[in-house]
């Protein structure tokens, strides 16, 4: 069986301790590869080699270090077809979507960060005869990275490329769910000659591997992608130590359908950002709101594509929706469709685990599940399923339904259908989330700040906001 590696100070190592985890398949429900279980030694030596490369990378002009990036980019580019197989196979979505969303936007991650040092202006703010100041943005040293395992290198991408850009030096965990593709790059890295020690990969559990590079006093900031719980916990090991912290976590996004809606173009993106890989994108549109006078036509229109989606194996040209990623997980989401059901809700497709045939008997296939009849407040509506289920709820009034929209703890992403120009930007600048789409949805322009308000998160990514997150703003204040 494949043993996956550590990536520290430049090359392929095993853990310190020689323990490993079983990684899964999940579209087989089997186990195929093993990942180091690393341990704080692993932390330890990775955060040293990022220590002892800093001085030299930090040193580089700007045009050195998108050199660098540009290479792991173009090198991205030229393994794209391997690295979306082998991600479908670690996560269970469809290689078409790996193929056409993942890795490309992993490759386009490192280019947009490389280029975007090219064009960076530094600030300047002057006192007349008196004197200037300018503002110095230094790098912090060692930094973490860790993500989660829905997006795997596309996460993982966006967080490492704006830390290697502004100069720092990272120790990175990927999900020990979904590690596949991180090691990948780790051999894209040696390929291309990256230099030693400037990203380091350790592989292992959240709670060992995670919480060691959290807790360590030579790690300067956590940009962290994952569960509000623990982005809860790494908050409160991160806090007292005064480490900068960016915190991407949970969302219960509403989905809000106007009855002036280009009616066709909201059915269709709704469907998309309800099941798209599988329903486990921060983003998805889990809650639809729709309005009394086309609730009806919109669920049956709606019901109908849902039918269409077709869950079969990930490699299949046909599969338009592929394994959830672990038998875990599998059955948290279907505890949540047996909790909508005892609290009333019905069932109006879905709700079942699919049964293929072999080899892929044992994967974790699930129905995309559309439920009607629940309260807007009730757990299934609250909490984060993260998973094929969506909900329809209707409403009467602009008022309503942003009352119901906004009534959760979380606040990442929303999306709204309406022909109606005024209204969408009023309901855009009242709905409590970080992150609005107009008639669309998962339309991403990378320079654009990208979060959530409430438990979905602290801070912003994207653009000049990571960049400026990666760094310390040193202002310099001179007198004539
Ligand atoms: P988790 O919070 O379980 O894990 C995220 C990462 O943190 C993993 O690498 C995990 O390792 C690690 N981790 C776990 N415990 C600790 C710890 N104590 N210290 C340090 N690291 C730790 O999230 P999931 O992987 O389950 O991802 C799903 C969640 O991510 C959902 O809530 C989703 O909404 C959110 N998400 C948010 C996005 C956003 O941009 N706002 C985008 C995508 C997802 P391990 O895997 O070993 O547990």
């Amino acid at each position: 069986m494949e043993k996956l590696q550590n990536y520290i100070g430049g090359a392929l190592v095993a853990p310190a301790d020689g323990t490993y985890l079983d990684n899964y398949e999940p579209a087989k429900g089997e186990v195929y590869s093993l990942i180091p279980r690393s341990k704080s030694a692993d932390v330890e030596a990775a955060v040293e080699a990022a220590n002892k490369a800093f001085p030299a990378w930090s040193a580089l002009s700007n045009a050195q270090r998108s050199k660098h990036l540009m290479a792991l980019s173009n090198r991205i580019s030229e393994r794209l077809d391997e690295l979306a197989h082998a991600e479908s196979r670690d996560n269970g979505k469809p290689f078409k979507l790996a193929q056409s969303v993942d890795i490309p936007r992993a490759r386009d991650n490192f280019a947009f960060f490389a280029t975007a040092i090219l064009h960076q202006e530094d600030e300047f703010h002057s006192m007349g005869s008196k004197g200037f100041n300018y503002t110095l943005r230094q790098p912090l040293g060692a930094v973490a990275c860790i993500s989660p395992w829905n997006l795997p290198l596309y996460l993982f991408s966006w967080k490492i490329a704006p830390a290697l850009a502004s100069g720092n030096c990272v120790v990175a965990k990927p999900s020990e769910v979904t590690p596949y593709t991180a090691y990948l790059l780790s051999q894209i890295c040696i390929e291309v000659g990256f230099p030693a020690g400037v990203l380091n990969i350790v592989h292992g559990l959240g709670a060992e591997a995670g919480q060691a590079m959290v807790e360590h006093q030579n790690i300067k900031a956590i940009s962290f992608t994952g569960g509000t719980q623990t982005g809860a916990r790494i908050a409160s090991i991160a806090a007292p130590r005064f480490k900068k912290l960016s915190l991407e976590l949970g969302g219960k996004n509403p989905n809000i359908i106007f009855d002036d809606c280009d009616f066709d173009r909201a059915v269709k993106i709704s469907t998309r950002a309800a099941f798209a890989n599988q329903g486990q994108i921060c983003l998805c549109g889990s809650r639809i709101f729709i309005q009394k006078g086309i609730y009806n036509q919109f669920k049956e229109a709606f019901l109908e594509r849902v039918k269409g989606l077709k869950v079969a194996p990930p490699e299949n040209d046909d599969s338009r929706m592929g394994a959830v990623v672990s038998e875990d997980h599998m059955n948290k989401v279907l505890s949540y469709i047996k909790l909508a059901q005892e609290e009333g809700g019905t069932i109006l497709h879905g709700g079942n685990r699919v049964q293929m045939p072999a080899p892929h008997a044992k994967g974790y296939f699930l129905e995309p599940t559309v439920i009607e009849g629940l309260s807007y407040d009730c757990r299934t509506n609250q909490e984060e399923i993260f998973g094929p289920v969506v909900t329809l709820t209707p409403f009467e009034s602009e008022e309503e339904v942003l009352m119901m929209a906004n009534s959760t703890e979380y606040g990442l992403a929303c999306t709204i259908f309406t022909q109606d120009l005024n209204r969408a930007h009023r309901v855009a600048k009242d709905i409590h989330s970080g992150i609005v789409w107009i008639n669309d949805w998962l339309v991403r322009d990378l320079r654009t700040p990208f979060g959530g308000v409430k438990n979905s998160g602290v801070g912003r990514e994207g653009g000049f906001e990571a960049l400026k997150f990666f760094t310390e703003a040193k202002n310099v204040c001179f007198n004539f």
